[in-house]
């Protein structure tokens, strides 16, 4: 088939201890899932889990044991980090129960939902998309995928994230609000899930800002560590 402009690559995952790779379909992110994030927002309770999504070539990879590069974004003077574990799916569905929606589930990483919080409360108090926030270039940073066979079902485990060897965030995945299964079977009400969506499941409390220079180290109990640092 002619294609008017070269044909566009496929955003896809590396794959820890594999040369595999996983081709991502779609990016989806939970809003405020953890309670003391949400405090820290300025809201309390547990209001429905709700979505966003960013481009999948927003997407920053980092090999094991390599350092990521993010440039320090435009139009923003409040770089925020958010640790979060990230879900990769090999099935989907629509209307999923939360016992089919656990079985989509094919592997885990380490993620950080990179956010312009100057431009993102803008939008919030306008009433406006959130986009110019969250959807920017490289607001994905993303460590290679754990299959489930190998790590088993992560439902607790600590999620951390330190600033140049300072913690910053600190929490356990059991902390979620609502639980990955409970998440996507939500979703799938809202949009048709299919094999190759990826999910940031939401971040924990002591979110805060980056700046040039400033080395990120997210880990995830299970999953090692991913690390990021902000340059020009
Ligand atoms: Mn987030």
């Amino acid at each position: 088939m002619e294609t008017i402009i070269p044909a566009l690559p496929v955003a896809a995952l590396a794959v820890a201890d594999s040369s595999a790779v996983f081709p991502v379909r779609r990016v989806y992110c939970v809003g405020r899932n953890y309670a003391e994030h949400a405090k820290e927002m300025g809201f309390t309770g547990r209001e429905d889990p709700f979505f966003f999504c960013k481009p999948a070539d927003a997407l920053l990879q980092a090999a094991d044991g390599e350092v990521a590069k993010l440039p320090y974004p435009p139009k923003t003077s409040n770089l925020h980090y958010e640790i979060e574990l990230v879900v990769a799916l090999d099935k989907g569905g629509r209307d999923l129960t939360v016992e089919q929606a656990a079985e989509c589930v094919w592997g885990y990483a380490i993620g950080l939902d990179m956010t312009r919080r100057d431009l993102q409360g803008d939008a919030k108090k306008q009433g406006r998309p959130w986009e110019v926030g969250k959807a920017f270039d490289h607001s994905a940073p993303i460590g290679p995928l754990h299959p489930r066979e190998k790590v088993g079902t992560l439902d607790s485990g600590a999620i951390t994230l330190s600033v140049n060897d300072e913690i910053r965030q600190s929490s356990d995945l059991s902390q979620m609000i609502w639980n990955i299964a409970e998440s996507i079977a939500y979703l799938s009400g809202l949009f048709e899930l299919k094999a190759g969506d990826i999910i940031f499941t939401g971040t924990p409390e002591g979110v805060g800002p980056v700046v040039v220079g400033d080395t990120m180290i997210g880990a995830i109990k299970g999953l090692g560590e991913l690390h990021v640092t902000v340059t020009e």
